[in-house]
């Protein structure tokens, strides 16, 4: 966190969170379908087009070209045994998964929440494609939670059970390809109110709930399973709901430049507001550039093109002033051209003879946009309705620059841990009931029930301490995605603990930086590898060797023990070792561990043989 913690108060930082996770359930939340595999692709693709609803992208659908996103259109591939009709929308919703209705019971009384007398499926307009139905369906199960954290009630005023929506497997400005396998997995919605005081605590604060989440054994993991959204604003800024948090390591630095980007566009919306500033209309200046040498210019003209420029009065040095690391106002009103499929804008505040721009070129488009002292422009070339799309969105946000910060949704850039934009922050979704689900009527009873079997974080502190006995581990392992593989592993083999801890927290960690892919080595085959330690047959050294071979199953276990020579030598045969070089004449005892470890350092336990050289060298004597 870049701040003090009562710089945010000042700033009048408000924070929520929406954490998004997929339940561990057998089936679909509406169908059969298997709820935890991939499945195989079947060679069925569905096609469809979807009309955005008007109003559900706010008045920039009216102000500007959006209306080119709907031209898209979504194509779907189909699944063996993970997905069905349901899924398409061509057969009605199944009646609802009890086991995922008793997870997400169990969640809401994890968090605290009281549930409603009757629960109502409602379907929530998606425009984005991502759903064939063009909905969602979502019920709230839960209201009025909260959790503790540190002496102070974050409050959860909604928990969701929901359909996951399709995943993209590709997207371009006129076709998206989802797959629709992951469609309808069941997945919870926490919502917390906007009460966070700063960007460490949102960190902590969704932490905790992905280990309350996996505290119940009942969530799915691996990467996607859990997704975090935050929404931040600050004082004269405007809410922005950031995506797709994976890393939760970097998300105050991801807040803390959100943060400056708002700030700096505030600043910026100040002096536009000083300098009267406006942006003008958009102008064909095609003909400035008929015998250019600038190439994309020239490249677009010989492919019959357009060059559209606007004059933004008043945004001089604007256009170009930093709000992120290596990004400029002139960035943010390039990704709104960009929706419309033109490669970016060219700017005034940029070299413009870097790009090949003639004095002479820009004199004419001085003249014919009548920039005076303060003025600035932006120039987009490309064919012509697509350009004259990315215009009008470009003024659009050129326009919002002089109002301030635009509500929107945006995404992450990973590399530079930065908010980028995605779509405007749509207004309230749409929802509506969904008449194929005969409301729930919620057995209260039954909730209080489920109250009782609620994981405590303290009870499981002190079980974790009684096995492991090392805090700073406990500690690492709760808030750890590795809890419940953990919990599974530990409790087959029974002994071991801080072992199969550090394994999982360490080891595969470590192996993985090393490019293993030790995801695919499953929990099963762990055991087996725990089993053979605990039987003698390998030493702990010999993890390594063994889950960099990526073993998937117990066979390849042992064989990959074989091949690589990996059995433990101990007993007779460690005492013939140890013989041997006292035979040699080697007297020292080190130095006849470190000659016999230095051959054999995978296939010795180093405490077993410090035990046999030492009994030895009683005998001898
Ligand atoms: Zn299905």
């Amino acid at each position: 966190m870049k701040y003090e913690k009562d710089y945010y108060q000042k700033i009048g930082f408000k924070c929520g969170l929406e954490i998004h996770q997929r339940l561990l359930t057998s089936e679909k939340l509406f169908c059969s379908c298997n709820a935890n595999k991939e499945g195989d692709k079947l060679p069925i693709k569905i096609e469809r087009t979807q009309r955005a609803v008007v109003g559900e992208l706010g008045e920039i659908d009216k102000a500007t070209g959006f209306e080119s996103m709907k031209g898209r259109r979504f194509i779907y591939n189909t699944y063996k045994d993970t997905s069905c009709l349901v899924e398409i929308d061509e057969e009605p919703p199944h009646e609802i998964n009890k086991e995922a209705l008793e997870i997400a019971y169990l969640i809401a009384a994890t968090f605290n929440a009281s549930l409603p007398d009757e629960i109502e499926v409602m379907r929530k307009e998606v425009v984005d494609g991502s759903d064939p139905s063009a909905f969602q369906r979502t019920m709230l199960i839960g209201y009025g939670g909260f959790l503790e954290l540190n002496g102070r009630k974050i409050h959860i005023p909604s928990i969701f059970l929901e359909e996951e929506s399709s995943g993209i497997e590709s997207s371009d400005s006129e076709v998206v390809i989802y797959n629709v396998n992951r469609l309808g997995i069941p997945l919870i919605e926490i919502d917390t109110d906007p009460e966070i005081k700063d960007p460490d605590e949102a960190k902590e604060v969704a932490m905790r709930i992905g280990t309350l989440l996996r505290l119940t054994g009942k969530v799915q993991r691996g990467i996607g399973t859990i997704r975090q959204d935050v929404n931040v604003s600050i004082k004269d800024g405007a809410r922005i709901e950031i995506k797709g948090f994976q890393e939760l390591e970097v998300m105050d630095e991801i807040i803390d430049n959100e943060i400056e980007r708002q700030q700096k566009l505030i600043e910026i919306s100040k002096k536009l507001k000083e300098r009267k500033a406006e942006v003008g209309e958009a102008i064909d200046v095609t003909d400035i550039f008929s015998n250019t040498n600038t190439k994309i210019i020239k490249n677009v003209i010989e492919k019959k093109g357009v060059v559209l420029a606007a004059r933004l009065s008043g945004f001089k040095g604007l256009v170009g002033m930093e709000i992120n690391p290596d990004r400029r106002l002139g960035s943010e009103i390039s990704d709104y051209a960009k929706i419309a499929g033109v490669g970016g804008i060219i700017h005034s505040d940029e070299d413009l003879k870097s790009y090949g721009i003639s004095e002479e070129e820009i004199s004419n488009l001085y003249n014919r946009l009548g920039i005076k002292e303060n003025d600035a422009f932006i120039l987009i070339a490309g064919e012509k309705e697509m350009t004259e799309k990315a215009i009008s969105l470009a003024r659009y946000r050129a326009e919002y620059a002089i109002k301030g910060v635009p509500p929107e949704t945006r995404g992450i850039d990973s590399k530079k841990n930065i908010t980028r934009f995605l779509r405007p922050l749509p207004g309230g979704a749409r929802m509506y009931p969904e008449t194929d689900e005969k409301p729930i009527l919620v057995d209260h009873k039954q909730y209080e029930e489920i109250k009782k079997s609620v994981p405590s974080i303290e009870g499981i502190e002190s079980r974790l301490m009684n096995e492991i006995g090392n805090k700073q581990i406990v500690e690492e392992l709760i808030r750890s995605p590795k809890l419940q593989d953990y919990f599974y592993i530990a409790g087959k083999i029974r002994g071991d603990y801080q072992l199969i801890a550090i394994t999982l927290l360490q080891k595969m960690k470590e192996l993985k930086r090393l490019g293993k892919e030790v995801e695919k080595v499953s929990n099963d085959t762990l055991v087996c590898i725990f089993e053979r330690y605990k039987d003698r047959i390998i030493t702990k050294q010999a993890f390594e060797p063994i889950i960099s071979a990526i073993p998937r199953s117990c066979a390849d276990v042992d064989k990959i023990i074989e091949e690589q020579n990996l059995t433990r030598i101990s007993g007779n045969k460690l005492v013939e070792l140890v013989r041997g070089e006292i035979e040699k004449g080697t007297k020292q005892k080190s130095l006849i561990i470190s000659n016999i470890m230095s051959k054999y350092r995978l296939n010795i336990d180093g405490e077993e043989l410090n035990d046999v050289v030492d009994a030895l060298s009683k005998v001898d004597k």
